[in-house]
């Protein structure tokens, strides 16, 4: 069965929202084993979208449509699809009193627009909305699979994981698993070629590099043979152990935070370049009051100086220094009395302090024991070098 989806919305044509629905869906297709070959974005446009529409029942066996079931006029997908496959629309009484019911719980007297959404293609099937007033439809049509399915992603997810999959498992050619190996520490064309063997040879399982914020990720992929991606995830494993941080669903923080509460260690914090975002990645987590101390925002050399009793001209370098950062882990230690603490210091840009350079990133943790202090150079926007500062040192607190 080859797929395609046609994604309607002159909104997502302009860029004005992100296509998170063909996203949704690609994957899921990927997860039941069905091939998609084909995705379209087009306009609210009727004769647009009839030609999208054409060109996808000649190449396609299954055709999933998302957005233009709402009221208003711009919305048509439905009107189009009858239209080109010459099927009428009826208004399906039940449908129609749903819908009116869903107003008047709200206490809304239905507006005479929403009575189109009542409308159903003659012989199609009706997919229940729970979180919308349009029903989802599917249309079965010379042996092709046609699905229309509403533009809010939580109308959409709901309706596609509980009609839209029990429809098309029988159409599944094997399931297709993956597993995703997520490193860091490696850039991605070193890492390339550590496993650059295995890249060549590659036919079942796939091997995909993919470089993400929180470090290089692998995803093997394979058809049903669930043996040959073990083998193939184990050799990956020896060529990369020393980089390897998780495994599919693995979330950086979640496996900190984890990792801190099941040794029992507290942290406290010192930020400055990040202004708390490393303290809102860790307090994300569900937990994290079980390790997070404290944590303080030390932006200003005044403010610095002042943590650590000493004068501001001693202050070196604009506050933006390797054995500062050290200092002011160190200190927060004492003060606190945590096992561990981090301090960070940095230039995010858009200019820096003379002597300075624009991602001179400087991480610091230390704990009883010992200390580990590094300097990070990275380039991009204030907002890239900020999310690398919190990743990085995420991936520090793990030492
Ligand atoms: P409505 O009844 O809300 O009008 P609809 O089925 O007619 O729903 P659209 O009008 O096309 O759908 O889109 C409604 C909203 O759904 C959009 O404003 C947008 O927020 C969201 N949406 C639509 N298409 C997508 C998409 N491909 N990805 C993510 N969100 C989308
Ligand atoms: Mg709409």
């Amino acid at each position: 069965m080859i797929g395609e989806i046609i994604n309607v919305g002159t909104e997502l044509l302009l860029g004005d929202i992100m296509n998170t629905n063909g996203k949704f869906i690609s994957e899921r297709l990927a997860k039941l084993g069905i091939d998609l070959y084909f995705q379209t974005v087009v306009g609210d446009n009727s004769e647009r979208l009839a030609t999208v529409f054409k060109t996808a029942l000649k190449r396609s066996d299954l055709i999933i449509f998302t957005g233009g079931l709402g009221p208003t006029k711009d919305d048509l997908t439905k009107e189009v699809v009858a239209k080109t496959l010459k099927i009428p629309l009826i208004l399906n009484y039940q449908c129609y009193q749903e819908i009116k019911g869903k107003f008047e719980k709200r206490g809304i007297v239905m507006p005479r627009n929403n009575i189109k959404q009542g409308l159903i293609p003659k012989g199609a099937m009706i997919l229940p909305n729970p979180n919308g007033t349009a029903p989802g439809i599917y249309i079965q049509y010379n042996k092709k699979h046609i699905f229309l399915l509403p533009g809010p992603p939580r109308e959409l997810q709901p309706m596609f994981l509980n009609s839209v999959e029990n429809l098309l498992i029988n159409y599944s050619d094997g399931q297709i698993i993956s597993k995703i190996i997520k490193t860091y520490g490696i850039g991605e064309s070193q890492l390339v070629r550590l496993i650059d063997d295995l890249l060549e040879e590659q036919s079942d399982p796939t091997i995909a590099p993919l470089a993400k914020v929180d470090g290089v990720h692998i995803r093997v992929t394979t058809k049903r043979n669930l043996s040959s991606l073990e083998k193939m995830v184990e050799i990956i494993q020896q060529r990369l152990k020393d980089y390897i941080w998780g495994y599919d669903d693995d979330q950086l923080g979640e496996l900190i935070v984890e990792r801190m509460i099941n040794n029992n260690l507290s942290l406290s914090l010192i930020e400055s370049c990040t202004g708390g975002a490393i303290t809102s990645a860790i307090t994300d987590i569900p937990g994290s009051s079980k390790v997070l101390e404290q944590s303080q925002i030390l932006y200003t050399l005044k403010s610095k100086s002042e943590f650590l009793n000493c004068n501001i001209e001693d202050i070196p370098n604009s506050g933006i220094d390797f054995y500062l950062t050290e200092k002011l882990a160190k200190m927060s230690l004492e003060k606190t009395g945590t096992d561990l603490a981090l301090a960070i210091t940095g230039a995010l840009g858009p200019t820096a302090p003379s002597g300075v350079e624009v991602g001179e990133i400087y991480i610091s943790t230390v704990n009883n024991y010992k200390t580990i202090t590094k300097k990070f150079n990275y380039y991009g926007t204030r907002e890239n070098i900020k999310e690398k500062c919190v990743i990085t040192a995420l991936h520090q607190l793990r030492f």
